[in-house]
């Protein structure tokens, strides 16, 4: 079950891609998530790629397309994967079928204001890395995680000034990528403006459904 997860920041892609890990027993791979712990952890690739996080803009494809390839190598990738943020360009989307076989492409869709309310709401575990809502999905105690007792924080990228510009700069990448999945008759669009509750289900039904699990 090779998979490709495409839709805005803020949409919940990370909530339905830990949800099928979990079924399936296959790693989420969000290459957000490699680049957030390379800076945190200082390394030379972090240093690297901080200014492009920070100003909410791709880092150049080379560098992203070499962390994915070593990434699929990994053993844990033999029985599939969940590629989330990437590919976000036609050139990163062209090698990555050079790499591996892509089996579907599920396209998460709702209106803008649903994104902007989820993303400004939006809280992870500094330890873990679980993901809160303020509202939709509030922890138990404000401020603490759930499952591991970390502290929630919330990614400076996910400050009203740098959602606006990470809209943008998916909205200009976002229609090549759709089409030339589309094109290659891989693409699913998934309606994802309610409830995790509501569309982690429906996540579901299309795998089991494409997969004849
Ligand atoms: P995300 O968590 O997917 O929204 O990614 C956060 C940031 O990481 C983006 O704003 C980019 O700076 C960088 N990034 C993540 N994935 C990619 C990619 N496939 N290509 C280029 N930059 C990426």
């Amino acid at each position: 079950m090779r998979l490709v997860f495409i839709g805005p920041p803020g949409i919940g892609k990370g909530t339905y891609a830990a949800a099928v890990s979990q079924r399936y027993g296959i790693p989420h791979i969000s290459t957000g998530d490699i680049l957030r712990d390379e800076v945190k952890r200082g390394t030379e690739l972090g240093r690297r790629v901080k200014e492009y996080l920070d100003r909410g803009v791709l880092v150049p494809d080379e560098l992203i397309i070499e962390i994915v390839r070593e990434r699929l190598s990994q053993e844990d990738c033999r029985r599939g994967f969940i590629l989330d943020g990437f590919p976000r360009t036609i050139r990163q989307a062209e090698e990555l079928d050079g790499i591996t076989k892509i089996d579907l492409v599920l396209n998460f869709v709702a209106p803008e204001e649903v994104i902007i309310d989820r993303i400004s709401g939006r809280r992870i575990c500094r330890v873990c890395g679980a993901i809160y809502h303020v509202k939709y999905m509030p922890p138990r105690v404000p401020g603490v995680c759930d499952k591991c007792g970390g502290e929630l924080y919330q990614r400076d990228d996910d400050k009203p000034e740098v959602i606006r510009r990470r809209l943008e700069v998916f909205k200009a990448q976002f229609e090549p990528i759709v089409s030339y999945y589309r094109g290659r008759g891989l693409l699913v669009e998934i309606d994802a403006s309610e409830q995790a509750e509501v569309v982690i289900p429906r996540v579901i039904a299309v795998l089991e459904r494409v997969f004849n699990r």
